[in-house]
């Protein structure tokens, strides 16, 4: 077969050049990262010899390798995992299908902050291409299980790549670095050494369930890496610095967690789990294929990713792995969905990491508000259908208002004057229209505070949400407000009884009534929905989706 030249996607080109011209400091994380790939792909080949009987391959000595050649300057790292095919190759190494890869390079153009970019590309995480930091030449072989034709592809990440179909080949990958010659002046950043690779593997990788040999040296064989899974371990043996290397392995993102959760259920049902809060959103937060981030796992065997019968879909950025000891390992997804024993497991994992939430919030505003500010949108789509936690949701929110930047419900309730019975709020399309809003006037002139919601998602929980703390969650935009205020009196009604009658007239075709109202103090008039209307934003929402 012959060697042909295609070219890299356009993206794929921009980040191979960033790569290339390395922005990112930290460059001995390409090995974490291959050894990430490699771990996955051996991962994978495990399950599925375990569900299809007529894969023919020896899983008996599942392992990463790792190889110096000084001479030549290459370093070689070796799974006989999964492996790919040519189609793998082009769609997986030759394009990025990660969902906000536009947008993370807009935002990189932008920038023209050094720190700021490095911070974008850890968020983005970019895997295979960060080997381009440390490397002037790579080249893969690859043969999937159970096929007999192999492929290689080489590149210098300068826009192009070579492929080939190889006849044979070892079942697996092999990535092989040419390192850059600059690297070799500094001791610091020589991957030729084996103390410096030992040292990397260690720091990144330890917790890496499969062994990791480094081959051609005089040491011994054994395995660089501990290989304790780390679920499985007390949680006072493990460090923070060994929580925060899983979590990059187990989230592809570069940036540590806000919070580790590890937690261990003895009795029926064993299992155990260990979750991560990010620290920051993924690009894909809202995009509608945003995958959730909990993993399966049945007695050390990894069974899936995206495990949806694990974590309901608000809090889809919750990263983490979940060890059931008693599952079968052809369990289905539908399956999973239906299984009693899962459904309780699920509860406690909502109801532990929404407990954390509130302890940080608690202890820790300020990591709190980071925490909120990032995630806060995804959680209150929680108060749609977690009815079981709404309370707890509610206390985690934090919104604006009339009277604060930001406010908990509970400190609103706190601040509520005497008489006062509801909690008003407002929503909109942002504050500054809120606030100007004539409907908000006479609370503003009585003193009460109002909440200001302007997340599109908003006009959706108030439906659903009646109250908190048992005070009346109250829109300042509908219906009859009570503020307990003045009755209009009689022979003012009277004076305006004509003027009413004509506006009603005037306005049959758009309003249902015209009525006089102590509701204003500057303006003149304002519209105000039924009690049970849609509120512009929603019928505009609803509108916008053809409905
Ligand atoms: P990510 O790991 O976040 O998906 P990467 O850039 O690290 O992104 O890898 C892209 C894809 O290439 C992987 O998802 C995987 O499908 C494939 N891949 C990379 N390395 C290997 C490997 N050693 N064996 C099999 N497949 C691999
Ligand atoms: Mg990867």
């Amino acid at each position: 077969m012959s060697r042909e030249t295609l070219e890299f996607q356009a993206e794929t080109r921009q980040l191979l050049q960033l790569m290339v011209h390395s922005i990112y400091s930290n460059k001995d994380i390409f090995l974490r990262e291959l050894i990430s790939n490699a771990s996955d792909a051996l991962d994978k080949l495990r399950l599925e010899s375990l569900i299809n009987k007529e894969l023919q391959v020896d899983t008996d000595d599942l392992h990463i390798e790792l190889e110096v050649d000084k001479d030549r300057r290459t370093l070689t790292v070796r799974d006989n995992g999964i492996g790919m095919s040519h189609d793998d190759v082009v769609s997986l190494i030759g394009t990025i299908a990660k969902s906000g890869t536009a947008e993370l390079l807009r935002k990189l153009r932008e920038t023209q902050d050094a720190g700021a970019s490095q911070e974008l590309i850890g968020q983005f995480g970019v895997g295979f291409y960060s080997t381009f930091m440390v490397a002037d030449k790579v080249t893969l072989v690859t043969r999937r299980a159970g096929e007999s034709q192999g492929t290689f592809w080489e590149s210098s990440g300068e826009g192009t790549y070579e492929i080939e179909s190889l006849d044979d080949a070892p079942q697996g990958t092999s990535v092989t670095l040419h390192l850059k010659p600059e690297d070799s002046e500094d001791q610091l950043f020589d991957y030729t050494a084996e103390w410096k690779i030992r040292e990397i593997v260690k720091r990144y990788s330890d917790f890496i369930a499969w062994p990791i040999r480094m081959t051609g040296t005089e040491g011994s064989d054994a395995p660089l890496n501990s290989m304790k899974a780390l679920w499985a371990r007390p949680r006072s043996e493990v460090s923070d610095e060994e929580y925060h290397e899983f979590y990059k392995h187990v989230s592809h993102d570069w940036t540590d967690p806000l919070e580790t959760i590890h937690m261990k259920a003895e009795g029926t049902f064993e299992y155990e789990a260990l979750l991560f809060v990010p620290s920051r959103a993924p690009f894909d937060l809202f995009s509608r294929d945003g995958k959730r981030g909990v993993q399966l796992y049945v007695k050390r065997v990894f069974i899936m990713d995206d495990c949806e019968a694990l974590i309901p879909q608000y809090l889809r950025f919750i990263k983490g792995v979940v060890d059931a000891h008693d599952l079968s390992l052809n369990i289905s997804r539908e399956i999973l969905q239906q299984d009693r024993q899962i459904q309780v497991v699920r509860r406690r994992l909502v109801k532990k990491v929404l407990t954390t939430l509130k302890d940080i919030k608690t202890n820790d505003p300020e990591r709190y508000g980071t925490f909120w500010a990032e995630f806060g949108r995804a959680l209150k789509e929680g108060l749609l259908d977690d009815t079981e936690n709404q309370d707890l949701l509610l206390d985690l929110m934090l919104v604006p208002s009339t009277a604060a930047d930001s406010t908990s419900l509970r400190e609103y309730v706190e601040r509520m004057k005497d008489g006062q019975k509801d909690i008003y709020y407002m929503t909109g399309e942002s504050r500054a229209m809120v606030e100007h809003s004539p409907h908000l006037e006479a609370f503003l002139a009585k003193g009460y505070e109002v909440l200001i919601l302007t997340d599109p998602v908003d006009e959706i929980w108030v439906e659903r949400v009646t109250e908190f703390d048992g005070k009346p969650l109250q829109s300042v935009a509908k219906g009859k407000v009570d503020l307990g205020s003045s009755e209009i009196p009689e022979e003012q009604a009277a004076d305006f009884a004509p003027l009413l009658t004509w506006l009603g007239e005037q306005l049959q075709e758009d309003v249902k009534e015209v009525r006089l109202s102590s509701r204003l103090t500057t303006s003149p008039a304002c519209i105000v929905g039924d009690e049970h209307d849609l509120t512009p934003t929603l019928e505009k929402m609803y509108r916008a989706m053809g409905q």
